[in-house]
C-alpha cells in the first residue's frame, strides 16, 4: 500500500501533498518488468499521478502523458481521486548508462522534446486538458512546470525512485508543495530556503521517513495542519467489457484478418498485463455491429 498524506500550514500559504510509493513502485514493476532507468520513470510518473488524483475535489481521474521523444517511448500514468494508480510505459526494457551526476538517467530514457498532457474527468460532459512542453524529462520538473503554465499554481515538486540492483524498488516517492493564494511572501523566502537544504526524497524515504515526517521538513518553521491520511496503490480498471469495446474499435479489415488468420483474439492490458480471449464469434459479432453501424 502507498501511504499519501496532505497538509495545510496553519496561516494558510501553502498546501503539500507527499507519498511514499515504494508499493505502488513494486507493483508496477511486476507488471511491466523495467530496466532500472524504467523503473525510476514509471515510479516518478506514478507517484507524481497519485498525488494529483487524491487532490481532485470530486470523483473522477487524472491522465498524465508523456511524450517526451526518448528511447522509453511514452509514459502514462492515469490515478483516480483516491490515488489509486496504474501506468504503462512503451519501452520498458530501454537501459541508458548512468548521467554526469552518477544517476539514473530518466531524463535521457523519457527525452525532452515532446509534451506533457494532463486530462482529468471529473464526470462532467467535458474532460479538463492541459499540455505544456517537457522541460527535462526528469518529471518533477515536468510536473512542476504543467502547474506553473496551466493552472497557474507555483509548485515544487521532487520525486524519487530508489532501485536496487536486483531491480527491485527501495524506496520510492515524493511531494508537491504549493503555494495558495495571497500565501505570505514572507513564507515564500522561507519554503525556498527549506527546499534548498532538504535531502533528496529518496533519501529520506529510505531512511525510514514517513509522508508527514517529510512535509514536516520540507515545510519546517511552518505550523502544519494535517488535513488528509490515506493509502492507494496500484489498481487496474479494466474489465472484459471494456476490452472488447477497445478491441470493437479496430478498422474492421483488422479484426476480419484476426478472425480469418487466428480464429480468435486476444487482448492485453496495458495497465496490469492481464490478457482477454475473444473467440472467433465474439470476432464475428464485433464486426456485425460494426457493419450494422455503418449502414445507419
Ligand atoms: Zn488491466
Amino acid at each position: 500500500m502507498g501511504e499519501l498524506t496532505r497538509v495545510i500550514t496553519t496561516d494558510g500559504s501553502i498546501v503539500g501533498y507527499a507519498i511514499d510509493s515504494t508499493d505502488i513502485s513494486n507493483a508496477a514493476c511486476a507488471v511491466h518488468k523495467p530496466s532500472a532507468v524504467c523503473a525510476a520513470a514509471l515510479g516518478r510518473l506514478l507517484a507524481a499521478a497519485s498525488m494529483m488524483g487524491s487532490a481532485l475535489k470530486t470523483d473522477g481521474s487524472i491522465t498524465l502523458r508523456v511524450d517526451g521523444g526518448g528511447p522509453a517511448g511514452i509514459l502514462i500514468a492515469v490515478s483516480d481521486s483516491q490515488g489509486n494508480v496504474r501506468g504503462y510505459i512503451e519501452n520498458p526494457q530501454v537501459e541508458l548508462p548512468l548521467n554526469q551526476l552518477g544517476k539514473l538517467d530518466v531524463g535521457g530514457a523519457v527525452g525532452a522534446q515532446g509534451m506533457l498532457t494532463v486530462v482529468k474527468d471529473l464526470g462532467m460532459k467535458e474532460n479538463y486538458s492541459g499540455q505544456v512542453p517537457v522541460v527535462s524529462g526528469e518529471i518533477a520538473e515536468d510536473v512542476t512546470e504543467y502547474f506553473a503554465r496551466s493552472e497557474q499554481i507555483p509548485t515544487v515538486c521532487a520525486l524519487g525512485v530508489l532501485v536496487d540492483t536486483d531491480l527491485s524498488v527501495k524506496a520510492s516517492g515524493g511531494y508537491i508543495v504549493q503555494l495558495l493564494p495571497f500565501a505570505d511572501p514572507a513564507a515564500i523566502d522561507r519554503l525556498e530556503n527549506n527546499i534548498k537544504s532538504v535531502k533528496p526524497v529518496s533519501s529520506m524515504l529510505a531512511d525510514g521517513m514517513k509522508p508527514v515526517d517529510i512535509l514536516k521538513t520540507v515545510l519546517g518553521g511552518f505550523e502544519v495542519e494535517i488535513m488528509d491520511s490515506r493509502t492507494a496503490e496500484y489498481k487496474c480498471t479494466c474489465s472484459r467489457e471494456r476490452v472488447s469495446v477497445a478491441l470493437g474499435s479496430l478498422a474492421r479489415a483488422e479484426l476480419e484478418d484476426m478472425l480469418k488468420k487466428d480464429k480468435g483474439a486476444q487482448a492485453k492490458c496495458h495497465f496490469c498485463g492481464k490478457s482477454y480471449d475473444f473467440s472467433a464469434e465474439d470476432l464475428r459479432k464485433m464486426i456485425e455491429r460494426k457493419t450494422a453501424r455503418e449502414k445507419q
